[in-house]
């Protein structure tokens, strides 16, 4: 049963946006006028409120900070011509955040709770949401520890927060990757599959390194063999290869993408064979090499589709074509972006009102 979330509101009395400049939005660098927040103690979730975006007062004792008991989450909104706002698949994120909640001896969040805290949020902001062609508003979602207690041990109370903020286009060209042989970002076991912060710092190091050496991105590999690949920095890593779309199936070091369960379903009504199995990093080289790896992308909220233009592995530089040329993940692109911002029906229901 759907109960109607009780929402305290304090808006703002000075609003940011005529002061932000929208055709210079770097990823999550601007956020909009409010932000929600809401507590949990004992046992229950409580006080949910939208207030004014600022700083939040905490202890510097709080779990989250010291042991990394925090998870986030992140998807997007759109405004179509006609002014309508949509968020895309929420209910997938919903169900994601509950995951990572309780890999981590954290508390859930009813999924209508989630999606109606969101929609709120966004409506009272739905003016930040951009209406040029590739942008949109990034909603992130985001949930920590609280309590001032140093004990390694789950945290009895958490704050779960929400921010907004518009974007532009996360990679504005065509990726040089490389597939990274010696760091992991998950392990069997671990938490790849949950959005946990520790994650993300961990492949901050691997990630910077890949910079230096002049990569944009780094594909990841499993953490036993190195041999298989898993994921491409903060997206699903998927690959056209003799005609059909391989990606890596979902288990424990393998985040369960939305934007990749959205691919693999217009790929399966494109009559288009889809493989989710372990990919391994000889199949993609050789692949490569003889031609018949004819598309690789990173698919993510924030990198939409993404195109890998070379792949480095031990040293040598392996070239794909044009990313012009690629048929599937142009079409994939157009599609999505046509559902996203209202040019095409939305026939799957993956377009929430708000
Ligand atoms: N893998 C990782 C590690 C990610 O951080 C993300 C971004 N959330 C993705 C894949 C893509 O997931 P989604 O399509 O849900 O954004």
């Amino acid at each position: 049963m759907t109960e109607t979330l009780d929402i305290q509101i304090t808006k703002t009395t000075h609003s940011r946006l005529e002061e932000t400049d929208f055709d210079n939005l770097p990823f999550g660098r601007t956020f909009s006028d409010h932000m929600l927040l809401a507590d949990y103690a004992d046992g229950e979730w409580k006080n949910f409120r939208i207030v004014p975006y600022g700083e939040i007062k905490m202890s510097p004792a709080i779990s989250s900070l010291h042991y990394g008991q925090a998870f986030f989450e992140g998807l997007k909104a759109y405004k179509h011509a006609d002014g309508k706002v949509v968020i895309f698949r929420p209910d997938k994120n919903a169900i994601r955040f509950n995951k990572s909640a309780e890999r981590l001896c954290m508390p859930e969040l009813p999924t209508d709770i989630f999606v109606q805290s969101i929609a709120a949020l966004v409506d009272i902001d739905r003016d930040w949401i951009p209406t040029k062609a590739n942008h949109s508003l990034y909603i992130r979602p985001c949930m920590f520890a609280t309590d001032p207690y140093l004990g390694v041990q789950p945290s009895a109370t958490y704050t779960y927060v929400v921010l907004t903020g518009p974007v532009g286009p996360y990679f504005s060209k065509t990726l040089r990757v490389k597939i990274e042989t010696h760091y992991t970002r998950a392990a069997e076991g671990g938490m790849g599959y949950a959005k946990a912060a520790g994650n993300y710092a961990s492949s901050m190091l691997p990630g910077k390194k890949a910079v230096e050496e002049g990569f944009d991105q780094l594909i990841w590999t499993d953490g036993q063999t190195h041999e298989y690949i898993e994921e491409m920095g903060a997206a699903n890593a998927m690959f056209m290869l003799d005609g059909k779309l391989i990606t890596a199936s979902t288990r424990d070091t393998i985040l369960d993408g939305v934007t990749r369960d959205t691919v693999i379903q217009l790929a399966k009504e494109w009559g288009i064979p889809v493989e989710e199995r372990r990919v391994s990093v000889a199949e993609i080289i050789e692949g490569a090499q003889k031609g018949t790896l004819t598309d690789a992308f990173g698919a993510g909220t924030a990198a939409t589709i993404a195109p890998v233009g070379s792949i480095s592995y031990n040293g040598e530089e392996y070239f794909l074509c044009d990313p012009k040329e690629r048929v599937f993940s142009q079409k994939v692109f157009k599609t999505l972006d046509a559902i996203k911002y209202g040019t095409e029906a939305d026939t799957h229901g993956w377009n929430y009102v708000v």
